[in-house]
């Protein structure tokens, strides 16, 4: 796919447009660009612009697809894995029409409030067009699901209870979407229809039903949908080791892991980096100083004698948890901190052990 441009300003739509005006901006763009509408000299431009317009529309309008661009961009479509089935949405404008087009994007669509631009196009009411034969319902949905910095760390599985919407196969329609009423009556069901030119008698595809050989309408039971929702709490393993971006199947939905970052602390793959503050003399005389991760807990820091400000010590297994158990490290950079509000006597000790320390330097 190319690169950069805002899925927004493809679309021509502001970041808070509704489902509704991202739908009605694709569709007027769709119109223009297919490459079925374009003059011959046209066709390699439209194709381009086309993809663009389809792959923009197939992020922002899926709800989850477009709660991951908002916050992450494109990166984090291809990190989550959520983007992976739209680049698979490749046309082959040789042999896919636009109305066959259509009728695979806006497929789940067909029966609700959006067959008024079918009629706009193609003169016909949609449902009583055949939608083909896939499922509607498999279609895979991605949540984001957010993990604290500090679960992360803890190198335990942890156990999320989640209320999600499952999914059933709708058992009226077979997941269809549509069901059967009738033999169509155009072709009598064979699907195909015959015509006479001259002497010669051809057949073709009957335009009414497509081929299928039925008059269909939307199920009564799903809606047109396919599917049954169910409400149910979940409980969802999130396994040790797991990273932002990653993701955890559980029937048709993939949750998308965001970890919650914690200030302190910048992850770099399996290493954490943050700072430590050290006081000026524990680091002209070296110290063992506490630190805290991120799950809470201490850990005594080992800082040697004469340290700068600056100097980064490597933690050796402190950092996030892998799959295996074992750990990256956590580096912690040093900042030297000066002591306040020492009394009288204290700054007068200091001063001497400075002049000392002076003569020492010229003798
Ligand atoms: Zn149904
Ligand atoms: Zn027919």
């Amino acid at each position: 796919m190319r690169d950069g441009r805002d899925y927004y300003e493809i679309l021509g739509v502001s970041r808070n447009a509704s489902q509704e005006e991202i739908k009605k901006a694709f569709w007027e763009l769709a119109k223009k660009w297919h490459p079925d509408r374009v003059p011959p000299e046209k066709k390699k431009e439209a194709e381009e612009k086309f993809k663009e317009i389809n792959e923009a529309y197939q992020v922002l309008s899926d709800p989850e697809k477009r709660k991951i661009y908002d916050m992450y961009g494109r990166e984090g479509l291809r990190a989550g894995g959520v983007g992976a089935d739209f680049g698979a949405q490749q046309y082959d404008f040789t042999t896919t029409s636009f109305e066959d087009f259509i009728n695979q994007v806006f497929g789940k669509d067909f029966m609700g409030g959006f067959s008024e631009f079918f009629e706009d196009i193609f003169g016909t009411r949609s449902s009583k067009r055949a939608r083909g034969k896939k499922k509607i319902f498999e279609e895979r949905r991605a949540i984001l699901i957010e993990l604290p910095l500090r679960e992360v760390y803890s190198g335990r599985d942890v156990e999320r209870e989640i209320d999600v919407e499952l999914r059933k196969e709708c058992k009226k329609c077979g997941g269809m979407g549509q069901v059967e009423v009738a033999v169509c009556k155009r072709c009598g069901g064979k699907g195909m229809v015959g015509f006479s030119k001259g002497f010669f008698t051809f057949s073709q595809t009957c335009p009414q039903c497509r081929g299928y050989g039925k008059e269909m309408k939307p199920c009564s039971k799903c809606s047109g949908r396919g599917f049954e929702s169910e409400y149910e709490k979940i409980k969802l393993r999130i396994p040790r080791g797991t990273r932002e971006g990653d993701v955890i199947t559980y029937g048709d939905i993939d949750f998308v892991v965001k970890v919650i970052p914690d200030p302190r602390f910048t992850i770099q793959g399996d290493d954490l980096i943050s700072e430590i503050q050290v006081d000026s003399l524990s680091a002209i005389l070296g110290d063992e100083v506490e630190f805290v991760l991120p799950d809470g807990s201490g850990l005594r820091v080992k800082i040697p004698e004469g340290t700068d400000s600056g100097l980064v010590l490597r933690l050796k297994d402190a950092g996030l948890p892998r799959k295996d158990g074992t750990r990256g490290n956590l580096y912690l950079t040093v900042k030297v901190v000066s002591p306040k509000n020492l009394s009288r006597e204290e700054k007068e000790m200091l001063r001497e052990v400075k002049a000392r320390l002076e003569r020492k330097k010229y003798h």
